[in-house]
């Protein structure tokens, strides 16, 4: 497996790091972020503070890929951009768009669902200023893989910033030479998938104008054109 000799030698992964690529709440690969989530989780103690799943359909066309959770967003909840500023805006746009029952994510226990699509993080651990390293980012992709095992052909893939563009081209073996992220591009890529970028929704993004809601909301268009989908009159 991809990840093993390099991450061990520097020290990173644990020797149980090898392992079946599917989701698992008790992953401690990357020793500095589980040791991080350990403090966090006596600073706030009602936090989950664990590898945060995808959430969504499993059978998804669309499947939305963010950087990794937020402190006290899905860290704290347990679903991606659930709890802060950051899904504000995502989750009104997938309910505009007819992804989402709701246009408001706000506990692991709502009744929220989500149509044709999934949400997932290139990274399942909260890392230090939001910051997780290359060999962090390389040694969680194998669950991103997984995450992209089940799109179907002709499927669609969101990346949220360049970070998670990265992410998604190393799960898929694309060349990132071939592919160089720009908000509102799509790639072909060999698998059938058609990956899109958006600047992330982040507050700061957002607050600066960066990224607006009319900007989001167009590469969705792009999306929904791809998939064939109308979008719902609200
Ligand atoms: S970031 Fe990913 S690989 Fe690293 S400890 Fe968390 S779940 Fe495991």
């Amino acid at each position: 497996m991809r990840i093993g000799a390099d991450a061990k030698k520097a020290g990173i992964v644990t020797d149980t790091a090898i392992r079946t690529p599917v989701y698992d709440a008790g992953c401690r690969r990357c020793v500095r972020l589980a040791s991080f989530l350990d403090e966090v989780r006596v600073a706030y103690p009602s936090y989950r503070c664990l590898p945060v799943p995808p959430f969504g359909d499993p059978g998804a066309r669309l499947v939305i890929v963010g950087l990794a959770p937020g402190m006290h967003g899905a860290n704290a909840t347990g679903r991606p951009f659930t709890g802060d500023f950051a899904g504000i805006l995502l989750y009104e746009t997938l309910y505009a768009h007819g992804y989402a029952s709701s246009p408001k994510s706000r506990t692991i226990d709502d009744p929220l669902t989500l149509v044709d699509c999934r949400i997932t993080n290139s990274v399942k651990c909260l890392p230090p200023q939001n910051k997780p390293t290359p060999l962090e980012m390389r040694t969680c992709n194998d669950y991103l893989v997984a995450d992209l095992a089940a799109l179907p052909a002709g499927g669609a893939v969101l990346a949220l910033g360049r970070v998670a563009h990265d992410a998604v081209l190393i799960a898929l073996g694309a060349r990132r030479g071939s592919h160089p992220f720009a908000h509102g591009a799509k790639h072909a890529l060999d698998n059938g998938a058609m990956l899109f970028d958006s600047y992330h929704c982040s507050r700061y993004n957002t607050n600066t104008g960066r990224l607006t809601a009319a900007m989001f909301r167009s590469v969705f268009d792009l999306i929904d054109a791809h998939l064939d989908r109308a979008r719902p009159q609200r």
